[in-house]
């Protein structure tokens, strides 16, 4: 009789500290009667606060206040150590260094 363990452990996402989070908002307001969407955008590395700030001055100047935000954040997942999958992970990570 054979037996298999299991193992449950926890999976981390962390940010991936060697890349830039990209943060980007779209102005989604119609400005013509059939639909056409306004255009403007802004996009800015590792400064949501930033985005969020050109955003508010966009609806100050416009009064356009629909948007499309879009996030762009690099992570890291790693899987519970022990796991076929952590071994999987390494011979990648050895093959492609
Ligand atoms: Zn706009």
């Amino acid at each position: 009789m054979s037996r298999q363990q299991f193992w449950f452990g926890d999976w981390t996402t962390a940010p991936a500290p060697d890349a830039s989070a990209k943060y980007e908002v779209h102005c989604a307001s119609p400005v013509t009667e059939d639909g056409h969407l306004c255009g403007w955008k802004f996009s800015v590395l590792d400064d949501k606060e930033l985005a969020e700030k050109a955003q508010r001055a966009h609806v100050e100047e416009t009064g356009h206040r629909r948007f499309w935000e879009d996030s762009h954040v690099p992570t890291i997942v790693t899987a519970p150590p022990g796991s076929v999958v952590a071994g999987r992970i390494a011979r990648y990570e050895k093959a492609t260094r």
